[in-house]
């Protein structure tokens, strides 16, 4: 068969809705922009999820994607942590990998690998086929800046980052070493481990896409665009979101109820695709929402007393998540309040014009898609980068509101209806709402056809049409 001649690219996901979204996002932008074609080599260790599927199947004919056969994980620790699955996961597929990008050159006029944050053992594979190694890093310049300064931070610093005052990332605002993410919190733990090792294979890439932009995080990608000997380029080419209205679900219940609602009325509220509370503060995040007299839509998912990502490979709730709530809280908040099980189409919730604010984890999609929508934030961090997200949403850019936690953690209901009211009523809630509206208007001009982020991709598009394959 004679090989096609429209230039082709892999992409490797790392497992995990929230990091394969953007990655659609920037692929289906690829193709349209630049006339590439793309396949998507998704490493598993277990089947693939049907939100994977069905994200997946929605696609253009010009994005295929193959999922990798699952490997065994049977040997890690039972209490082993995320990146330590993500990473051990295409650490054991690199052989799968070859096989397919092998196919693939057959076949194709293959040029660049891009892989996500924890993808970088790919590396090597790519570079036995004369291919770029791209990192598309769907999380925050904040968090890549951290980062690429580990490799300064691990050996200057002797302790936990956790018992640090202040951490200052380069360009970012001085933030708590508590706030830092998870998988640096417990540096014998080797989730820490895989951080780092990924950290310093960052010098590797031929370049690091970031899902941000510069009216959002300009600091950060001041400091990460600084030329530095061994320090790829930095294309900031974000926001990048699902913005689709064709993407199902549009005749779900809950967008019909929005339907009904006064103009910027209703809070959305939902903790990303894996986020999940305890049963105590189901409890008074529940008591809380009713307490504001606001009008709400929750998507709640059955509560986990010891992780707070207990569905993040899943995102469906094990048990029926009514029968947690607080006994008649379903019948007091009729009409007022609608509460659906697991899954909500959020970013045609986000867009519909009766949505005035948003309780998120700080995913960074979540945030992303407020973004572009121009929805003010209460800033609920759960795990991985939140706080850090959290932080620089109400300290740097002053989008969100924050509920403080008592000393065990557990945010109270009194202080629940106060922030939600805060925000959807409150003097304080319209500065926010203010600045978010500036912002949507920023991220519309950076994605138009003169915009940075436009730009950074075009660039990203001409090294690869460039690049001479196997
Ligand atoms: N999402 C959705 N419906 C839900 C929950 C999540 O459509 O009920 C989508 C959301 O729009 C976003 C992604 O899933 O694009 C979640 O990504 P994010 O980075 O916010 O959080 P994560 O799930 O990775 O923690």
């Amino acid at each position: 068969m004679a090989k096609t001649q429209t230039p082709h690219i892999a992409i490797l996901p790392s497992p995990g809705m929230g990091h394969l979204i953007p990655l659609v996002e920037f692929a289906k932008r690829f193709v349209h922009q630049h006339n590439f074609t793309v396949t998507f080599v998704i490493p598993t260790g277990d089947s693939p999820t049907k939100a994977q599927k069905s994200a997946l199947d929605s696609l253009p004919s010009s994005i295929d994607y193959v999922f990798l056969p699952p490997v065994d994980l049977s040997d890690l620790p039972r209490d082993a942590k995320i990146e330590t699955v993500i990473s051990s996961t295409v650490a054991r597929s690199l052989s799968f990998l070859r096989d397919t990008l092998k196919s693939l050159v057959a076949k194709t006029k293959l040029v660049g690998l891009v892989v996500d944050l924890f993808g970088t053992d790919a590396f090597d594979v790519a570079r036995e086929f004369n291919l770029l190694p791209y990192i598309f890093f769907p999380s925050t310049a904040m968090t890549l800046s951290l980062f690429l300064h580990l490799q300064k931070l691990d050996p200057m610093v002797s302790c936990e980052y956790k018992d640090l005052p202040e951490v200052r990332i380069p360009g970012c605002i001085p933030i708590n070493g508590n706030e830092l993410l998870d998988p640096v919190q417990d540096r014998k733990n080797d989730a820490y481990k895989w951080v780092f090792h990924h950290a310093k294979r960052y010098r590797l890439a031929e370049g690091i896409m970031v899902n941000s932009f510069v009216d959002l995080e300009g600091g950060a990608l001041k400091a990460l665009q600084e030329k530095e000997p061994g320090k790829p380029p930095v294309y900031p080419v974000g926001p990048l979101v699902n913005v689709d209205p064709s993407n199902k679900a549009d005749a779900s219940d809950c967008l019909k109820w929005l339907d009904d609602q006064p103009h910027g009325s209703v809070l959305y509220v939902s903790f990303g695709s894996g986020g999940t509370l305890s049963s105590d503060q189901l409890n008074e995040l529940a008591t809380g929402l009713e307490m504001s007299e606001q009008r709400f839509l929750w998507v709640v998912r059955s509560p986990n007393d010891k992780v707070a990502n207990a569905t993040f490979f899943s995102a469906e709730s094990q048990k029926d998540p009514f029968d947690f709530l607080p006994k008649g809280f379903l019948e007091r908040t009729k009409g007022r309040g609608l509460v659906v099980p697991s899954w909500a189409p959020q970013s045609q919730v986000l867009s519909h014009g009766s949505t005035g604010g948003f309780l998120t984890h700080c995913g960074w999609n979540s945030i992303l898609e407020s973004v572009v929508f121009g929805v003010p934030l209460i800033a609920w961090p759960l795990y991985a980068e939140q706080k850090m997200n959290a932080a620089m949403l109400t300290q740097d850019i002053k989008v969100a509101l924050r509920p403080k936690p008592d000393d065990n953690g557990l945010i109270y209901r009194d202080e629940i209806a106060k922030t939600v009211k805060g925000l959807m009523e409150g003097e304080e809630g319209k500065g926010v709402r203010n600045r978010m509206k500036d912002l949507k208007e920023a991220a519309a001009k950076t994605l138009s056809e003169n915009g940075s982020s436009t730009k950074a991709l075009s660039e990203v598009a001409t090294k690869w049409r460039n690049q001479t394959p196997l």
